[in-house]
């Protein structure tokens, strides 16, 4: 299954929620949620029909892949992952992908979404430890440090992006050298899903 290219801001449209996909567009009025349009995009998208269990586990399970952009496949692999690993499995799942580099490139604030931050890594301009990792799935652990390359430290996204910057605790942020550094493993309350991952756990359990 290939990635998604549509107009992300329909996908919040499905969700009825802000999934935050487009950076600075997110905090303005020009949001198709704050204008109202909180219903799913199509003709008959306003007639919302009331969900099934099993509709509930998949706009769940959906909600998760939109917000961290990752496709069935990547999502499944991770759900594997997360099952040979001692804990809880809903938040086993989570971490890792809140360890995936695009995604603390995002939470870091070196891009105002986690498309962009995706392109940084693609793009060559992060180093990991001191080497360049141009691999936006590449799960990071504690003591990692992660870079931003002299050359991407002037564009004007990445400052206004920096200017909002919130730290999680498990991030630590050196802003003399463009370096973060996760310092802890992310914490449910801290990870960036704000749904119910046991009803992800329970669709692919089915
Ligand atoms: Fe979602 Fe952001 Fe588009 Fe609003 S502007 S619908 S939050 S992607």
């Amino acid at each position: 299954m290939s990635r998604y290219t549509q107009a992300v801001c329909k996908l919040c449209r499905r969700e009825n929620t802000k999934l935050m996909l487009k950076g600075e567009k997110c905090f303005t009025q020009k949001c198709p949620i704050e204008r109202g349009r909180n219903f799913p995009p199509g003709q008959h998208g306003k007639k919302q029909k009331k969900l099934s269990e099993y509709g509930k586990r998949l706009r769940e399970k959906q909600k998760l892949k939109s917000i961290m952009g990752i496709t069935e496949r990547q999502l499944k692999r991770y759900f594997n992952m997360a099952r040979k690993l001692k804990g809880v499995l809903g938040e086993n799942l989570l971490r890792l992908l809140e360890l995936r580099l695009d995604n603390v490139v995002y939470r870091l604030g070196f891009a105002p979404s986690r498309r962009m931050a995706r392109q940084i890594v693609s793009h060559k301009h992060i180093l990991v430890n001191n080497k360049p990792v141009n691999i936006p799935s590449y799960i990071l652990k504690v003591g990692d440090k992660i870079q931003l390359k002299d050359k991407m430290r002037d564009n004007v996204l990445v400052q206004k992006s920096l200017e909002k910057q919130s730290l999680p605790s498990w991030l630590k942020y050196y802003p003399d050298i463009y370096t973060g550094e996760i310092v802890a493993l992310p914490t449910r309350e801290e990870m960036s899903f704000p749904g119910n991952e046991s009803l992800i756990v329970e669709f692919y359990s089915r």
